[in-house]
């Protein structure tokens, strides 16, 4: 089962298919992850994509796409995968079509910018494992400590209002057309992300099915 997550910033993409993950048994691959790692580690990479993310803005599609291909292409993703946060736009998009082939689901989990936004300021992530917490809706157990590997929770770089700002204006121009380019293909299905993190979770069990 081959899923892409699609939705702006903040919609609930990380938190919904961190979900599917684990009731479909296949890995979830995001992009936003991978890339805060190689920072973290600062690798070669990590250095040269550091400034883009701190920016709000995309990494160039080369070392996008080189990192997506590699890592889909292991042994934990034969029985398929979840996309989450990538593609972004419409050559990512078409560079995945035609090394995976079609996908089964496109989840476009809807949220408008006033709630990103105010949302935004209440997310807490977790450095190690990634997890994202929001301080009134999804709070840890334990007051600032993920839940799953007890690490202290964090806010990210990027999670500034200014640049939530930016990435939503970049959702805007470059990956909300990626709605009608599934929607053509069929594979679309909208969800309104307003809704609890269980119902939204719910209703995407629904459409996939079993
Ligand atoms: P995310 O965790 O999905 O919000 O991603 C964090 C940041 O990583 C984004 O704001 C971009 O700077 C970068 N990024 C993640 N996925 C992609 C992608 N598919 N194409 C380009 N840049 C990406």
């Amino acid at each position: 089962m081959k899923i892409v997550m699609l939705g702006a910033p903040g919609a609930g993409k990380g938190t919904q298919a961190a979900k599917l993950s684990l009731q479909y048994a296949i890995p979830q691959i995001s992009t936003g992850k991978i890339f805060r790692d190689h920072i973290k580690n600062q690798t070669t990479l990590g250095k040269n994509i550091e400034e883009f993310i701190n920016k709000g803005l995309f990494v160039p599609d080369e070392l996008t796409l080189d990192v997506v291909l590699n890592r889909i292409r292991k042994e934990d993703c034969l029985n398929g995968y979840i996309l989450d946060g990538f593609p972004r736009n419409i050559q990512q998009a078409i560079a995945l079509k035609e090394n995976q082939g079609e996908m089964d689901f496109v989840l476009n989990i809807s949220v408008q910018d006033e709630l990103i936004i105010d949302r935004m300021k209440y997310r807490r992530f977790c450095p190690s494992c990634g997890r994202n917490y929001h301080m009134l809706h999804l709070p840890p157990k334990k007051e600032n400590i993920c839940d799953y590997c007890g690490h202290e929770l964090t806010i990210r770089k990027d999670d500034k209002e200014e640049t939530v700002k930016r990435r939503l204006l970049v959702y805007h121009e470059q990956t909300q057309p990626l709605i009608e380019y599934y929607q053509k293909q069929n594979l679309l299905f909208t969800i309104d992300g307003t809704q609890k993190v269980q119902d939204v979770f719910d209703h995407l069990l629904a459409l996939i099915g079993e």
